[in-house]
Formats: C-alpha cells, sequence, structure tokens
C-alpha cells in the first residue's frame, strides 16, 4: 500500500489504545492508514523518533468566536492547528441566535475542527460576559436554545452557563437552573464556570460555600465542573475549611466530570490542594481568550479587564503544570485526547489513533531542563519538562507549530 505520509519512530502514547511505545504511524487520505512498531516507506518519512506522537489534541475550552466577542474571541487557527492542537471547543460565545455565524464565519472557514458548548444565554459570550445585565435569567430562551443546538449536532456539543457569586447575588440559581433545563432537552452535557466572575449586586454577600453546596445537587453524569484550581473564590476549596468541599466528591461519584480551563485564574496552590486530596482533572482546557494571552500588535491597554492575566500559557503548557504537580504523562495526555472525546460523545470519530478515522494527529516534544511555569497569583515553580508542540496533522494535512500564542520555553539559568 502506498502511504501520503509516515510519522517514523515516536513515541506513540494513546490511552483510548492502551498503546504507549514505540510506532509508525502511516497516512494516507487524509485517515490514518496503520499503525504498526515498523512499516516500510511506502511514501515520504517524517523522522518523528525522540518526540512524541498523540491522538490529535482537544481543547476543551477556547474562546475563538473572533469579532462578534470582541478583542475576547481569538483566532480559530491560532489556538487550533498552528498551535499543534486539531480540535478547539469554544465554551459559550456562540448562542441560538449567533449560531449560523459562529458555523459560517468561523467553523467552515478553519483548518481546525471547530465545536462548541453552546451560551445559555440569547446575546452569547460577547467581550467574555463582561456586562452582567446581559446574562439574568430574563435573558435565557430555553426552547429556542434547545432548538438550535438539536439542529446543529455536528458542532454544538454542550451547553455553557455560571455559577458564581456575582450572578447569584443578582438571581439566585435561577440562570443555571434554566441553564440545566436547557442541557436535558437537548440531551447533552452542562459545563459550568466555578469562580466569581461579575461583581457582587451592591450591598448584598453571596457565600461561596453556599453556592457549591446549592449548585452541585443539579448536576447530572456527564456534566462538567470547570476551573477548579481558581484563585477566585467559589473553586472546589470551601473558604470555610481550607479543605475541597465534601460536596464535590459527592459530585464526582455521581459522575460528574472536573476540566481544569486554566485561564488566568489557575492557582498552583490551589491545584496542588485539589490534586493532593485526590481528585485528577479528567480534561484539561486552555480556556484562552483576547484578554490573557500575549497578542502581538494588539495595539491598546487591555489590562483593565477583569480576566487580564500575565503569565504565559497555553495547552502543552497547562500539560507541563499538571505535570510537573504529580500527574502520570499518560493521565495528562488522556486530559488532552481520551477524556475529552468522551465529554464531547465523540469518542468514536476523535481522540485515538486507529486505522480508518480521520488523520488527526499531534506531535510534541518533552524538553528537559529547568523551566520556569507561573500563574497569575504570583507563583512560579521550576519544571524538570516542558511540553511543546512541534506540529499537528488535522485529517492528514500539515500544521507547524508557529502560533505566536505558543509560549516559549523559558529555562531557568543556574546563578
Ligand atoms: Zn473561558
Amino acid at each position: 500500500m502506498q502511504f501520503d505520509m509516515v510519522l517514523k519512530g515516536g513515541r506513540v502514547i494513546d490511552p483510548a489504545a492502551g498503546r504507549d511505545g514505540v510506532f509508525d504511524v502511516a497516512i494516507a487520505g487524509g485517515k490514518i492508514a496503520a499503525i504498526e512498531s515498523s512499516l516500510p516507506a511506502n511514501g515520504p518519512v517524517t523522522d518523528v523518533s525522540g518526540k512524541i506522537v498523540l491522538p490529535g489534541m482537544i481543547d476543551t475550552h477556547g474562546h475563538i468566536y473572533q469579532h462578534v466577542t470582541g478583542k475576547f474571541g481569538l483566532n480559530a487557527d491560532m489556538v487550533g492547528v498552528a498551535s499543534g492542537v486539531t480540535t478547539v471547543v469554544d465554551q459559550g460565545g456562540p448562542s441560538c441566535m449567533t449560531l449560523p455565524g459562529f458555523r459560517a464565519f468561523i467553523a467552515e472557514p478553519a483548518k481546525t475542527r471547530v465545536l462548541c458548548f453552546i451560551s445559555a444565554y440569547l446575546v452569547g459570550g460577547l467581550e467574555g460576559h463582561y456586562y452582567p445585565e446581559l446574562y439574568g435569567p430574563d435573558q435565557v430562551n430555553v426552547a429556542h436554545t434547545v432548538r438550535v443546538a438539536k439542529e446543529n449536532p455536528d458542532i454544538v456539543r454542550g451547553i455553557k452557563a455560571h455559577a458564581e457569586i456575582g450572578g447569584a447575588s443578582r438571581w439566585g440559581l435561577d440562570v443555571i437552573k434554566l441553564g440545566k433545563e436547557i442541557a436535558r432537552g437537548a440531551g447533552l452535557p452542562l459545563y459550568i464556570h466555578l469562580g466569581q466572575l461579575w461583581p457582587e449586586k451592591e450591598g448584598t454577600h453571596i457565600d461561596p460555600d453556599e453556592l457549591v453546596r446549592e449548585l452541585v445537587p443539579l448536576m447530572d453524569e456527564g456534566d462538567v465542573l470547570a476551573h477548579p484550581f481558581t484563585r477566585h473564590p467559589g473553586g472546589f476549596i470551601s473558604t470555610e475549611t481550607g479543605d475541597v468541599h465534601p460536596i464535590v466528591w459527592a459530585a464526582l461519584e455521581r459522575g460528574v466530570t472536573v476540566d481544569v480551563g486554566h485561564g488566568s485564574h489557575f492557582s498552583f496552590d490551589m491545584a496542588r490542594q485539589v490534586i493532593a486530596a485526590g481528585i485528577k482533572p479528567y480534561t484539561l482546557g486552555a480556556d484562552m481568550h483576547g484578554y490573557n494571552v500575549k497578542i502581538p500588535n494588539a495595539g491598546d491597554d487591555r489590562s483593565a479587564n477583569p480576566f487580564f492575566g500575565v503569565a504565559p500559557f497555553n495547552l502543552t503548557n497547562a500539560m507541563s503544570k499538571i505535570l510537573h504537580l504529580g500527574m502520570s504523562l499518560n493521565d495528562v495526555v488522556a486530559t488532552v485526547t481520551s477524556n475529552p472525546a468522551k465529554m464531547l460523545g465523540m469518542a468514536d470519530t476523535i481522540g485515538t489513533l486507529a486505522p480508518g478515522r480521520e488523520a488527526d494527529v499531534s506531535v510534541v516534544e518533552i524538553l528537559n531542563g529547568a523551566f520556569e511555569l507561573s500563574d497569575n497569583s504570583g507563583v512560579s515553580v521550576t519544571a524538570a519538562k516542558m511540553i511543546v508542540p512541534v506540529f499537528c496533522l488535522r485529517a492528514g494535512e500539515r500544521f507547524v507549530a508557529s502560533s505566536p500564542l505558543v509560549p516559549p520555553a523559558v529555562e531557568k539559568i543556574a546563578a
């Protein structure tokens, strides 16, 4: 058989297939043609020895509704294929009203496989939900959103809503209950943002622990709790006890999963506590947007935005962080391959390398040294390993990881 490309000699890590070892991967006609310990060079060979070959990486939390969501939305391919990531899930950018624009202007022209969790709100995630008055229960239409989700199953894979003290101070949990109704009606998972987003309404005070206590019983198997490691109040760590909130355990037992949703609010201290308590994130999700990454030639001051961030990150940087925090490499790989494929209900399409499937493949390198990794609460660590993207194949088409959004690996120089 003739191949279009043979990736030769890389270490293939594919948790869904139970594969971790040196294999050759052959591509033909945009599909995986064969995976064997040694394949004949029946086509152009790319030597990937010393590198790691993964099923195409899936970023479960992106903000790529460029232009429509203001400065918040990044270019899909900069977050996607040009960063070594073959699938990006926009979290809550498009709404029932703006989904057709998302399809025509973002998903279709992108080289990256683009999916979304549709916003529970009529307006979607404009400027990253900057104006709270757009996000109350009167600004949700359950029937319309369910209909659009059901009409667009190739793109819409879940529902996005928020549970945080600013919203609760205005409307209690009314909005999240409507979000849950949409998810039930559409037969899709609900992805819930934890951690403060909006300032509390003047003259009110919401106990973040109480909010988590009321929220979690609303969630079902397959729903997703995001931002467990947030440095803002309302994450997994109880403000009363300093330990993981007991109700979180009950949720995880029911099959609710955890997405890191790194973003500007990732905290090493919180992550250490949650992981030490025995909670493993199921999916990763970089949560990059126009205010928390460095955009070349942005040309204006974005620092006034509440989610402005200076600590550099992307998906592979977030992988390096959870690797540093003690997760095994195979578990880290699962958070960007097999697990998100299940979360999206697409385990039969993406998340593993199997002959006959579209050739979505990510090739990364693990650098050894002393690398500085930092968060936005001022904590930095020195990691011995740094995962960096090299290139990816999306349906067999090759993209070099040349995105300006991939932060350079900064090695610490011994004094
Ligand atoms: Zn986000």
